[in-house]
């Protein structure tokens, strides 16, 4: 079995924890340039259905 060979300083055991939090949060979200809402950077939006300024998915009215 692995055995760490020395101690994690304080500095480091807790700069690792300090990140863990952020994975916890949706990644790649931006906000669509027309309509404003939340989606997924390289992605359709959801609301409008547009990507690079060109419709891709119908929207439903
Ligand atoms: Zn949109």
């Amino acid at each position: 079995m692995a055995v760490p060979k020395k101690r994690m300083t304080r500095a480091r055991r807790d700069r690792r924890r300090a990140h863990w939090k952020r994975k916890l949060s949706l990644p790649g979200l931006v906000e669509c340039p027309r309509c404003h809402e939340p989606r997924l950077s390289h992605r359709v939006c959801p609301n409008c259905g547009f990507y690079k300024n060109y419709r891709v998915v119908a929207k439903k009215d």
